[in-house]
C-alpha cells in the first residue's frame, strides 16, 4: 500500500517503537497497543545490549552497518544516548573449522565495508582481553567498531521522538481479533478496550508474535527460545572496555555493564510452557564452570542469584527477521523474528517497516531477503551456526 494510513502496531518494544517513530516521521496516525502495563516488559529489557556487524549474510551485515550510523546519530536524533560503545567483539576459536567459518564470513564483510574486521592469533586475542586463559582458544577474529548499546535508552529515545510526533503508547491492552475484508485486509483490530479502525497494522510483539499474527488468522513461523544471563556482584577485575568476549564453538560469552560481568551460554531449557521466562538455576554450575576456567580472575567473583535473569529470543526459521507483509494480507505487516538481534537492528527495522507501509515497499535498503514469503518460495537466508 501507499499513503499515509492510520496505523495500529502491537507491540511496544523497541522494534514497535521504532517503527511508531519512523510513520508518524512520514504523516501516519500511530498507535501502538501492548498488553503489559509499561514499556519494557518484553525481550528488550532483557537484552543484554551487544551490537555487532560480524555477520555471515549479506543482509544481516547491511543492517549492522545501516544501524551503526543510526546509534552514533541517536542523541541528536532523539535527545537520547543510545549507549554505543565500540569496545569490540572478539570471537575466539578452537579449531581450524570453526576459524575457517569466520574468515568465510569475515570476506564478505569486508567485501561490504567492514574492512575493520580483522583475524586475530591467539597472542593478538590475549593482547585484547588479557583476562582469558591462554590455551582455551586458537585464534580468533575481532571487529574494533562492535560493541555494546543501552537497549532500555534506545527504547526511551524511540519513545520520546515518537511521542513528540504524536505517536499513542496504550498498555494493559491486550488484542483480541481483527476484521477484514475480502481482499484480506485488517480494517479493524478488537482489542479488551475498544475498536481501533485502521489503514494498516503491524505485529511488533517479539517473541509473542506468531499469537498476534494467528489472531487476522496469519501464519507467522517465529517462537520463542529461552535464553539466561549470570550476573556477578559488582567486580572491578574487568575492564568496562573489555570487549564483548564469545567462544565461537560453544557461544559462551561475557561482558562487562555497569561495574558486573554478564555471562551468557546459550542452550535449550526443557520448560513445559515455551514462553516461560523464570531463571533456571540448574545451568548456573556450567556457566560459572565454564567463566572461571576461561577467564581465571572470575574464581573470586561472587554471582547475584536473586539478580541473573531470563528472556525469549523470537527465533524464525533462519534466524534472519521477517519483514513485510504477504498477498494473503497485504496490510498486516511483520517485524519480527529478528532472532536475538532485535535491538541492535531496531533502527533500520522500523524504518524499513514503514518505507514499506507508506511508500509500498523499503528503500532505504534492500530488504528482499527478510521477505515473509521466502520459506513459502524455498529461499531462507543461509543461517550459519553462531553469525
Ligand atoms: C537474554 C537476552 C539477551 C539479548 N541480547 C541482545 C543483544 O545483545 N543485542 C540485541 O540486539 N538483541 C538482544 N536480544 C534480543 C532482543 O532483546 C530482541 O531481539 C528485541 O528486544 C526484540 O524487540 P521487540 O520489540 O521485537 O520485542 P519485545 O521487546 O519483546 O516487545 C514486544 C512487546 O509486545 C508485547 N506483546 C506481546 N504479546 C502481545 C499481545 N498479545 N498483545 C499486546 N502486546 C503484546 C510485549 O508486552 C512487549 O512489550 C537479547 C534477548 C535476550 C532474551
Amino acid at each position: 500500500m501507499t499513503g499515509t494510513p492510520d496505523v495500529v502496531i502491537i507491540g511496544a518494544g523497541v522494534v514497535g517503537a521504532s517503527a511508531a517513530w519512523r510513520l508518524a516521521e512520514r504523516g501516519c496516525r500511530v498507535t501502538v497497543i501492548d498488553r503489559a502495563d509499561d514499556f519494557g516488559k518484553g525481550s528488550t529489557g532483557r537484552a543484554t545490549g551487544g551490537y555487532r556487524a560480524q555477520f555471515a549474510t549479506e543482509i544481516n551485515i547491511r543492517l549492522s552497518l545501516m544501524a551503526r550510523e543510526m546509534l552514533r546519530s541517536f542523541e541528536e536524533m532523539t535527545g537520547i544516548d543510545s549507549g554505543y560503545r565500540p569496545y569490540g567483539y572478539l570471537l575466539l576459536t578452537r579449531s581450524a573449522d570453526e576459524l575457517s567459518s569466520l574468515l568465510v564470513a569475515q570476506e564478505l564483510q569486508h567485501r561490504l565495508g567492514l574492512t575493520e574486521a580483522v583475524e586475530v592469533s591467539a597472542d593478538d586475542a590475549l593482547r585484547l582481553n588479557p583476562a582469558l586463559a591462554s590455551g582455551t582458544f586458537s585464534g580468533g577474529v575481532y571487529c574494533p567498531t562492535d560493541g555494546f548499546i543501552r537497549p532500555l535508552g534506545i527504547l526511551e529515545g524511540y519513545v520520546a521522538a515518537a511521542r513528540r510526533l504524536g505517536v499513542e503508547f496504550r498498555f494493559d491492552e491486550e488484542p483480541l481479533g481483527c476484521e477484514r475484508d475480502s481482499a484480506g485486509r485488517v480494517t479493524s483490530v478488537r482489542t479488551s478496550r475498544g475498536t481501533h479502525s485502521c489503514g494498516a497494522i503491524v505485529n511488533a510483539a517479539g517473541a509473542w508474535a506468531a499469537r498476534v499474527a494467528a489472531l487476522a488468522d496469519i501464519d507467522l513461523p517465529v517462537w520463542p527460545a529461552k535464553r539466561q544471563v549470570a550476573i556477578t556482584e559488582p567486580f572491578a577485575g574487568l575492564p568496562v572496555d573489555m570487549p564483548m568476549t564469545i567462544f565461537a564453538g560453544d557461544g559462551f560469552h561475557l561482558r562487562v555493564r555497569d561495574d558486573r560481568v554478564l555471562l551468557v551460554q546459550p542452550r535449550d531449557h526443557d520448560s513445559a510452557d515455551p514462553f516461560d521466562t523464570s531463571f533456571d538455576e540448574s545451568w548456573l554450575d556450567e556457566v560459572i564452570a565454564l567463566a572461571r576456567e576461561r577467564v581465571p580472575c572470575l574464581r573470586s567473583a561472587s554471582i547475584d542469584r536473586d539478580a541473573c535473569w531470563a528472556g525469549l529470543y523470537e527465533m524464525s526459521p533462519d534466524k534472519h527477521a521477517i519483514l513485510g507483509a504477504t498477498p494473503e494480507a497485504p496490510n498486516f505487516y511483520f517485524a519480527n523474528g529478528s532472532s536475538g538481534h532485535g535491538v541492535m537492528h531496531s533502527g533500520p527495522l522500523g524504518l524499513l517497516v514503514a518505507e514499506a507501509i507508506v511508500d509500498g515497499a523499503p528503500h532505504s535498503l534492500d530488504a528482499t531477503a527478510l521477505g515473509p514469503s521466502r520459506f513459502a518460495e524455498g529461499r531462507p537466508n543461509p543461517s550459519p551456526g553462531l553469525l
